[in-house]
């Protein structure tokens, strides 16, 4: 009977250790022992940004002596307890150290530069973007306040088509629209030929910034010869064209026009286009603007200092103005539209936010669609507004809720991944930062488009190609995979994200004995628990588990040795996993401490802990 219990703990236990090993393994990095490249080929090494919707974007570049990285990104939105966010596995890097001649950004999304800070203190190199990605990756340094690493970074002007030799490369950066200020491209030639990686990018011909893609550019160099795009691939499922972003300013200005009440207007905290908009929208309406939401208010200033946002004097007052200020008179742009946890809009639901205490008669706007992955809390944070009695605007539900589109994506559609390939006319294709499905329906177009199959080049993360000129060939592995990094940006062992995972659902339960060296039991065994039962209501199971105990401790000789106390704890960790499982059918963690008062009365484990209620 009681074998029979014992099985069933332990099958429960393996159920859980199973699933748990599932999760984990998707992040886990597979390790491979990589060879070294063929000096005479280009190779090109995605160490991330080949999954998922296409985050902790990374690739390696490496011929001869010299290697440079595109990118180095984060993962947010890892469902793991306590974590933060995921970076690559850097590995690899390890091997090609004494060649690393730079770092290329393309643009200053987290996905994008989240993992500099990790990662360019172990393998220093100088770091080149535009002025405001450069500005957004010295933000990040500075952030990090731990982090003493002083960066070396360098700004490339790429409306000059500035030109940057970094060992045998020569790397520059052409303006692509997108939806952060100075986002490009990177063409990176080689002396066997060019390369170009299209970063996040649309072709739209009308931003709001008046500064288009630098298609004329696009197209010099792919006269020139372009021997292999790297194009990214998010929104390779979506019809036609992305909509210009110049039609959102008439649904702001009439937004604002028309609403009585204040105005509060979430948006992603980088996009700054779509804040000049706004700012532009009250100006024309003589109302107020604050900012809301540590991360917008940075991005913001340095949008400022640099000259891409201009906010006419007057108009942009402190939040704590804003009970100062007639309703009709203000707008709060802040953050949270995705119902992140902790955002500005996410706190206003809540009831939670220090100035804004949300009421009848406000109109809130969510200048966005769900990121995949985020869709709950999007339409969660939609459910609670409803609640407080305020309008709502979301660019989903526009047309129903009376406002024009208030939303359009940062990224190119597949008549705009089609023209990329127009432009740039690459021997090779190689679709980059998104998932398998989105980079099989990117092949699709570049077939339609006119390349052959086999020029076509599709590899995961870790899984590196290779490049002689006049062919392109998956070579082969190194390891990748992620690093798991908490609120603090320190990294988080495997171990620690398991125990959190098994202590998630059945909690924990220690028990503590004091015995004597004989054997003797000398005070009534402690239970502590956290998450698994209330105390107080389970006094007499908890009063059976004592008897338990004893008894198993009473059959004990002498505890004389570390081998008998290590017996004991498993037995105890068995009788208590048993006992429990029976009547609560939980399997909590079952931590035994045994302290043992040896002849002269030294214990082996001090101080003893209290007994522990709540
Ligand atoms: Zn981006």
């Amino acid at each position: 009977m009681r074998k029979e219990h014992t099985q069933k703990v332990s099958m429960i236990t393996r159920r859980k250790t199973e699933t748990i090993e599932q999760t984990l393994k998707s992040h886990r990095p597979v390790a491979v022992q990589s060879v070294a490249a063929d000096p005479k080929k280009v190779r090109i090494t995605p160490l991330g940004g080949q999954d998922g919707i296409g985050e902790k974007n990374m690739i390696v570049i490496e011929y001869g002596d010299d290697a440079i990285i595109l990118d180095c990104g984060f993962e947010l939105g890892i469902e793991l307890p306590g974590i933060n966010y995921a970076i690559p596995v850097t590995e690899y890097l390890n091997t090609i150290k004494h060649k690393i001649r730079g770092y290329v950004i393309s643009h200053g999304h987290m996905d994008h530069i989240g993992g500099l800070v990790h990662v360019v203190p172990q393998f220093p190199a100088p770091i080149y973007g535009s002025q405001f990605t450069i500005g957004m990756v010295d933000a990040q340094f500075e952030k990090n306040q731990d982090n003493r690493f002083q960066p070396d970074t360098r700004v490339v002007q790429m409306d000059k088509h500035e030109r940057v030799t970094l060992g045998s490369f020569i790397v520059e950066l052409v303006r692509v629209t997108h939806a952060i200020p100075e986002s490009s491209a990177i063409v990176v030639d080689t002396p066997i030929g060019r390369l170009i990686n299209t970063g996040d990018f649309r072709l739209d011909p009308e931003p709001l910034d008046a500064m288009p893609s630098d298609s004329a550019r696009l197209k010099e160099l792919g006269d020139e010869g372009v021997l292999l795009l790297m194009s990214e691939s998010t929104n390779t499922t979506k019809l036609g064209r992305t909509p210009t972003e110049h039609t959102l300013q008439d649904s702001f200005y009439e937004l604002v026009g028309k609403t009585k009440g204040r105005l509060i207007i979430a948006v992603f905290s980088t996009n700054m286009n779509r804040v000049q908009m706004i700012v532009n929208a009250a100006a024309h309406n003589g109302r107020k603007v604050i900012l809301d939401g540590r991360s917008m208010v940075t991005v913001a200033e340095l949008a400022v200092k640099l000259g891409n946002l201009k906010i006419p004097k007057g108009v942009l007052v402190p939040m704590r103005e804003v009970n100062n200020i007639a309703d009709d008179q203000v707008i709060i742009i802040c953050t949270g539209g995705q119902g992140e946890p902790g955002a500005a809009l996410s706190r206003m639901a809540a009831g939670t936010h220090r100035a804004i205490a949300l009421k009848m008669g406000d109109a809130v706007v969510i200048s966005s669609t769900p990121i995949p992955g985020n869709e709950i809390r999007y339409s969660a944070i939609g459910d609670y507004l409803a609640r407080m009695n305020v309008t709502q605007y979301r660019h989903p539900t526009h047309e129903i809720d009376g406002s024009g589109p208030l939303h359009v994506s940062g990224h190119g559609s597949r008549d705009e991944h089609r023209e990329m390939i127009q432009l740039t006319q690459p021997d090779f294709l190689m679709p980059i930062y998104g998932g398998s499905l989105p980079r099989k329906y990117h092949k699709d177009i570049g077939l339609a488009a006119g390349i052959a199959e086999q020029n076509i080049i599709m590899t995961d993360n870790g899984g590196y190609v290779e490049l002689d000129g006049t062919r392109i060939t998956s070579s082969g592995l190194v390891t990748a995979g992620s690093i798991l990094v908490d609120q603090t940006g320190a990294v988080v062992p495997e171990i620690v994200t398991k125990d959190r995972m098994l202590l998630m659902d059945d909690g924990f339960m220690v028990v503590v004995l004091t015995v004597e060296h004989t054997g003797r039991l000398l005070t009534s065994p402690d239970i502590l628990t956290r998450g698994h039962i209330a105390v107080k209501e389970n006094s007499e199971m908890l009063n059976g588990l004592r008897d338990v105990i004893r008894k198993l401790v009473q059959k004990r000789n002498k505890l004389s040795s570390r081998a008998s106390i290590d017996l004991l704890k498993n037995d105890l960790r068995a009788a208590v996993s048993d006992y429990i499982y029976m009547r609560t059918s939980l399997a909590p963690m079952v931590i035994p401490v045994v302290n043992v008062i040896g002849p002269r009365g030294q214990t082996n484990q001090l101080p003893r802990p209290v007994a522990d209620v709540h």
